[in-house]
């Protein structure tokens, strides 16, 4: 499996050369290019991993499927759903355009809009307490006590999410937000938790099992991981999520550091890393690792 990881990596390296780094956030563009990783962790215990591991990235979108667990822990079901909808979209992950029609409810909690509700919901009396409960979630999924955010990610994405702004505004004239400065904080800050490949592979075993960590303890409820698989089914990979269900299967989440979190089902957890994005602001190698070890290990759980 080792061999088969580092020659996967080696086959996929050149293509990264397809891809740009974001650099709308101006921090993200300091990231290598040419960087590319994955990690494996399976239910049988077995641990590994190929190329650039341990370097350390942003949650960035991926943080959306922990503070959706984490919403939905606080409030339900009912009073999420409320404000934010179950269905995917065609659109780009920071398009602002149909929240300008009423009811002005975020298609789905995977796109900016749809997360700034959820990380609205967030409970806590402070800023900084309602982030500490986001990091110590990402932590006990992870199971890494070390994890912490990423100042200079943070100052950067803060002085110029122009684009988020605007939608939370936006979402607060239709009463979707209360406190907008409040929520832009926050999920400035949960975008910018600093984690690596073995991280995200352990996070995406912790759902694979249906929210069980190492020691078998229930660290989120079975019903959640479960619904957050399906969200990153249909809404995980932007508006390519259709195929790469299609030429994967495997439920996965993307964000614009290059991360990928993916969870097979019962099977396993893998983390992948690779800065260069493609035009939907998916890793490029990130997603060729993937789909080439879905078709070698038959991971597609459809
Ligand atoms: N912090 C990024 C933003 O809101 C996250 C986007 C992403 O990873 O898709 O623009």
């Amino acid at each position: 499996m080792k061999a088969f990881l580092e020659e996967l990596v080696n086959q996929h390296r050149p293509s990264v050369g397809e891809g740009k780094l974001a650099d709308y956030i101006p921090q993200l563009s300091e990231q290598d290019p040419t960087a590319l990783g994955i990690s494996v962790r399976t239910c049988d215990g077995e641990v590994y991993s190929a190329g650039d591991c341990p370097e350390r990235f942003t949650m960035q979108s991926i943080s959306k499927v922990i503070t959706l667990i984490l919403a939905l822990m606080d409030r339900g079901g009912e009073a999420v759903f409320e404000r934010v909808g179950m269905e995917p979209t065609g659109d780009p992950f920071n398009s602002i355009y149909k929240l300008e029609q009423a009811p002005g409810k975020p298609l789905n909690p995977m796109i900016n809009a749809g997360a700034l509700v959820v990380s609205s919901l967030i409970k806590g009396s402070t800023v900084e307490e309602r982030v500490g409960r986001v990091l110590s979630l990402v932590r006990r999924m992870a199971e890494n006590p070390k994890i912490e955010l990423d100042h200079a990610v943070y100052y950067s994405e803060r002085a110029t999410g122009f684009r988020n702004r605007s939608m939370a505004y936006f979402l607060k004239e239709f009463g979707m937000i209360e406190d907008v400065e409040a929520t832009l904080e926050l999920y400035f800050q949960q975008c910018s938790i600093a984690i690596n490949c073995d991280d995200l592979a352990q996070m995406g075993l912790c759902l694979a099992r249906l929210g069980q960590n190492d020691a078998g303890e229930q660290v989120i409820p079975r019903e959640l991981a479960r619904l957050v698989k399906t969200f990153m089914v249909t809404c995980g990979m932007y508006n390519a999520s259709g195929e790469f269900a299609i030429l994967a299967g495997i439920p996965a989440k993307s964000g614009v550091s290059g991360g990928i979190l993916a969870s097979v089902p019962e099977r396993m957890g893998i983390g992948v890393f690779g800065p260069a994005l493609d035009e939907k602001g998916n890793s490029v190698g990130g997603v060729r690792l993937l789909k080439g070890l879905s078709r070698e290990l038959n991971l597609s759980i459809f």
